[in-house]
């Protein structure tokens, strides 16, 4: 196996457990004995990391790009045999003692990259279907074995999607392909319309067309918040997706729901979402618009409601664009405050990783500055616990949210 070995000092942050080794932190790439092929392991290879002095700190994935390893195991230079069985039991494990695991709840993160100590795989179960994701080199030439563990750990998988187009490094040599069914449903089973359940309600998930993996498996602890809040409202549910955020509220008692997106193809599952969980429902107008446009349409002719949710899309994809992203939460927000009737509720979130809590709380507030409201936190959210936070690598906290009172 090739041997990374790291610049003097470089392996404290791997002695406290953060699983990335960065390509500026390497002192030399020594080939393995037996192999003629030059210094540099092919992407995706196991490669063994080792501090200065010699000392073997783990094993992990190589790619070419700042992040050049991606730690599996600490202190160690080999896996042991049963690795992707144990850590995907583990991980299915912390979802059943989470209580996500249930006959009215099929829908969860199954594998969240660092959370579960697996970097650069995310696995998300839908019902019968699991959709795997891969992020880095090294999960996709793993795609197989991985398939084969979630079907061993999870008893209620029975097919397996990946999808992995977007999400690998666009420019690497991978083998196979990046997206298809790894273990195709049996005859019998859906082919292409699949429904899942969470906390109840039941969505339809498009894996093969939709967004990300399907489904915003990260707003459901939120998506029940909103619940509580919505009898008798009038609700907008703004960057409404497949209407995660509209279904709770429709059971929770509002008064009207309007689902707002952009994606046409979006707003027609929350039209097939609304009709299958309340038929004849007449509280619900799905609407395929641009945000900006739709809110300024909407204050000139004096609209107001009593609830609104605002998730955009992460505004920021990396540090460079943080400056104008906060511009963009504060237009969005101070368009969303002015439409709140006294006494209502914002619920307001950021996805960007690269925007920080307090960035976001500040864009917020002057957000709420400049419609001229006083507003108080009534909430302050977070990504749910199947998107659980390795403490050693703080990055993967990505999801924010406020809960907002607009006096
Ligand atoms: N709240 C959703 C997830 C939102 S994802 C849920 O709970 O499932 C962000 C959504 O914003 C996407 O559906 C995307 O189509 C939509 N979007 C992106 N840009 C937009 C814009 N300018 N106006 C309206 N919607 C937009």
């Amino acid at each position: 196996m090739t041997e990374i070995r790291l610049k003097p000092h470089k392996e404290e942050s791997l002695h406290r457990f953060h699983p990335w080794v960065f390509s500026g932190a390497i002192a030399r790439i020594i080939p393995d004995a037996g192999r003629a092929d030059g210094p540099s392991p092919a992407e995706g290879e196991l490669v063994c990391v080792t501090s200065n002095s010699g000392e073997v700190l783990g094993i992990g994935h190589w790619q070419v790009g700042s992040i050049a390893v991606r730690i599996l195991a600490f202190g160690t230079d080999r896996l042991p045999e049963r690795f992707w069985h144990e850590r995907i039991g583990a991980a299915y494990r912390v979802r059943e003692a989470v209580g996500l695991v249930r006959q009215d709840n099929d829908t969860f993160r199954l594998v969240h990259g660092e959370g579960d100590f697996l970097p650069g795989l995310i696995v998300d179960v839908y019902a019968q279907t699991a959709v795997i994701q891969a992020h880095s080199v090294g999960m996709h030439c793993n795609r197989h074995v991985i398939a084969e563990a979630v079907m061993a750990e999870v008893p209620q998988v029975s097919s397996v999607y990946y999808k992995s187009d977007d999400t690998l490094p666009f420019k690497a040599q991978t083998d196979g392909a990046r997206t298809g069914w790894l273990v195709p449903p049996a005859e019998g089973e859906p082919q292409d319309a699949f429904w899942s359940t969470e906390n109840g309600l039941s969505f339809r998930i498009d894996w093969l067309q939709g967004q990300k993996t399907g489904f915003f498996i990260d707003q459901r602890e939120n998506r029940a918040l909103v619940e509580r809040y919505a009898q008798g409202k009038d609700v907008l549910n703004m960057f409404c997706y497949t209407g995660g955020f509209s279904l709770y509220a429709l059971r929770g008692g509002a008064r009207t729901v309007d689902s707002v997106d952009v994606s046409k193809k979006a707003v027609e599952l929350v039209e097939a979402n609304v009709a299958r969980n309340f038929p004849g429902e007449t509280r619900h107008t799905p609407v395929v618009a641009d945000a900006f446009e739709y809110l300024r349409s909407q204050r000139e002719a004096h609209r107001t409601y009593d609830l609104i949710i605002l998730d955009p899309p992460a505004f920021a994809k990396h540090r460079d664009a943080v400056r104008n992203a906060l511009r963009g939460y504060q237009r969005i927000n101070a368009k969303a405050i002015e439409m709140i009737r006294p006494g209502g509720i914002l619920f307001t979130f950021s996805c960007s990783q690269a925007v920080d809590k307090e960035s976001f709380r500040l864009a917020v507030f002057s957000a709420a500055a400049q419609a001229g409201r006083q507003v108080r936190i009534l909430h302050q959210l977070h990504q749910p616990q199947d998107h659980p936070i390795n403490i050693y690598h703080p990055e993967g906290e990505y999801l924010k949210g406020l809960v907002l009172y607009v006096e």
